[in-house]
């Protein structure tokens, strides 16, 4: 049994995301007290649990704790079963977040599995959507499974409501991954997505884009989404270089500007863009647990986020893998998996 601190590092869900992933993978179990200890609203939220509860069903897990505003919880896994499953989180909590808890173990798990899930798509503190489809999931698929994503309805915050489903075959061993370099940037272009409201507003983020970065007009699409739940809108900039692609997400809410948040996400863009990094900080984070399985690998990205630190402490519990960062002379970090 492991027993882990919720309140370690960033003190946030992802410790108890990846404990939840590496259980289910190792059949190890453990206890996690004090979670969530070092946000605002602390213990288990409707997102977490829907993860809990997905990652119970697909190994039969045991678990004891696992009610709302829980921060301790005990999990006991058995053996993993691909299949068909249905995951709602019934807010608009992250769904991303349900699908990066169980693909660990569902892309090498013995069957296929095809997965149902809804909630929230495109939040501004999760993987949304097109980070997760056109950003993190093609490394994936690299490294041996096929993991194939669809979007049917996006989810936005609050109304929630979103669904994709994910189709996995698995492998039985991954790949290891080596991206060391980003090469020259090939391709820039934004889509400005906009659901129940006015189309004026994607006007406007489209002449904010076009006044403060390169983007013309011609590599700029506005997409009209006819059938989410409730109101939303993102901006999705998408950065391709010869050997990888950069997948910035900005996000609508109530009280922010366009101004303001087009201005966010073009600080985004060109702090990845003059770091020269190929691997971006969301998908450092994402990528260390699946290369932690594969046992060896590489990749360099900007200076390690206080979350990827976090995660990386977490997989030293449950895998006896070398995790190693080491900065660069140029402000980078090299991360070493594996001998
Ligand atoms: P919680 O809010 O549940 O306590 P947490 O604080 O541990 O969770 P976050 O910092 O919200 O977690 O991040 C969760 C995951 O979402 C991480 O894998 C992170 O890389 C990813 N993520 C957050 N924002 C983005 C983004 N804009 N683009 C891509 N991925 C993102």
């Amino acid at each position: 049994m492991i027993l882990l601190d919720g309140s370690t590092g960033e003190g946030g869900g992802q410790v108890l995301r990846t404990a939840l992933s590496l259980s289910m993978v190792t059949r190890t179990p453990f206890v996690i007290e004090n979670i969530r200890a070092k946000r605002r609203r602390p213990g288990l939220m409707r997102q977490h649990l829907t993860a809990l509860a997905a990652a119970q069903a697909i190994c039969h897990a045991t678990v004891e704790g696992g009610e709302l505003g829980s921060c301790r919880l005990q999990f006991t896994p058995g053996p993993v079963r691909g299949g068909k499953y249905r995951f709602a989180v019934g807010t608009a909590g992250s769904a991303t977040l349900v699908l990066q808890t169980v693909l660990p173990a569902l892309m090498i798990a013995g069957e296929p599995s095809e997965l149902q899930l809804s909630g929230g798509t495109h939040n501004p503190f999760a993987p949304p959507y097109p980070h997760l489809a056109e950003c993190f999931l093609p490394w994936i698929n690299k490294m041996g499974p096929r993991v194939e994503a669809e979007l049917h309805r996006p989810g936005f915050y609050p109304a929630g409501g979103g669904e994709f489903s994910v189709r996995i075959e698995p492998c039985s061993r991954l790949a290891p991954i080596d991206i060391a370099a980003r090469g020259t940037i090939v391709r820039r272009t934004a889509r400005i997505l906009v659901a129940g409201l006015a189309s004026g507003i994607a006007e406007r983020q489209r002449e904010l884009l076009m006044q403060w970065t390169t983007l013309g007009s011609e590599d700029i699409v506005v997409e009209i989404l006819p059938n989410s739940v409730g109101p939303g809108n993102a901006v999705v900039l998408s950065l391709q270089a010869e050997h990888i692609t950069e997948i910035l997400v900005g996000c609508g809410e109530k009280e922010l500007s366009s101004a303001a948040m087009i201005e966010r996400l073009v600080k985004e863009m060109r702090t990845y863009i003059s770091s020269n990094a190929p691997v971006g900080r969301h998908l450092a984070d994402q990528l260390l647990l699946p290369m932690a399985l594969a046992g060896s690998g590489r990749f360099v990205t900007m200076p390690l986020s206080s979350h990827a630190q976090t995660n990386i402490e977490v997989i030293r519990r449950f895998l006896s893998v070398p995790i190693v960062a080491v900065s660069q002379p140029d402000g980078l970090a090299e991360v070493q998996i594996g001998r």
